[in-house]
């Protein structure tokens, strides 16, 4: 059975204070039967590793760029991440691929970053509203597949996280229908494209993942784990999204 991931994405959220969140889930049953990582801001990676050192909890950064290093102001390597102690990163997600532009070569290009650092990237795909309504999601998924993700991907080195857009931090959430044929058909595609590889590598859910509905979307066929924003932020809410991933 596939380890499941439950991954944190804090966006543009946090100060050294919140760090104190990181003592909470440190000391609940965070890590027992599926991994666990959290993705705080940038500039407290650093913190954040030295808060969970001693647990199993995993922290990353939120996006890279794909250059080791030059003359890109404002930016952070795949390995200066790495060298704060981050073991993966979140690539393509979709506020970054809106707000910045970022198109598929972009993001495919982040992604061999990541591999070039050591790092797992967590690659995000998913249709807006507007492409659902037109009956376009699979297309949309297809092009973000074959575009953003590098040839030679590997399940320990390349987690997909399928964000419908419509559902992040709006409170909708997909439904249990519509999160089993997306991550079908991801899946499909991941095995047409990397046999064995394609058929382990994790596919995450995520989309206003709550307490709530976090154990019926973590029981979906072809659901590996979760990327978790505005939850993730109090480690109450998500050690109880934890508590809601299969064992394994
Ligand atoms: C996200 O930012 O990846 C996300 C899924 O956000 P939320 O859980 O708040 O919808």
């Amino acid at each position: 059975m596939t380890r499941q991931l439950i991954a944190g994405n804090w966006k543009m959220n946090g100060l050294k204070a919140s760090l104190a969140e990181l003592g909470v889930l440190r000391s609940g049953p965070a890590g027992e039967g599926c991994d666990v990582a959290v993705c705080p801001p940038a500039t407290l990676i650093e913190a954040a590793v030295r808060a969970t050192e001693g647990s199993t909890i995993r922290i990353g950064g939120q996006d890279c760029h794909a250059d080791a290093s030059g003359a890109h102001t404002g930016d952070i390597s795949a390995e200066m991440i790495a060298d704060a102690g981050g073991t993966l990163v979140i690539v393509g997600h979709s506020e970054r691929r809106v707000d910045h532009k970022e198109s598929d070569a972009v993001v495919r290009a982040k992604a061999l970053a990541a591999r070039r650092a050591g790092l797992l990237a967590v690659l995000c795909i998913g249709e807006t509203g507007e492409e659902r309504k037109a009956g376009q999601t699979l297309a949309v998924l297809d092009r973000q597949l074959a575009g953003s993700i590098p040839d030679g991907a590997t399940a320990a080195g390349l987690v997909v996280a399928y964000e419908p857009v419509w559902a992040i931090g709006t409170g909708l959430t997909a439904s249990s229908a519509d999160i089993l044929s997306a991550h079908a058909h991801i899946r499909a595609r991941l095995k047409a494209r990397f046999a064995g590889e394609g058929a382990a590598m994790r596919i995450l859910y995520g989309g206003s993942v709550k307490p709530s509905n976090a154990a019926e979307i973590l029981a979906l066929a072809n659901v590996d784990g979760a990327l978790v924003g505005g939850a993730s932020l109090k480690a109450q809410d998500f050690l109880a999204i934890i508590a809601g991933a299969r064992k394994a």
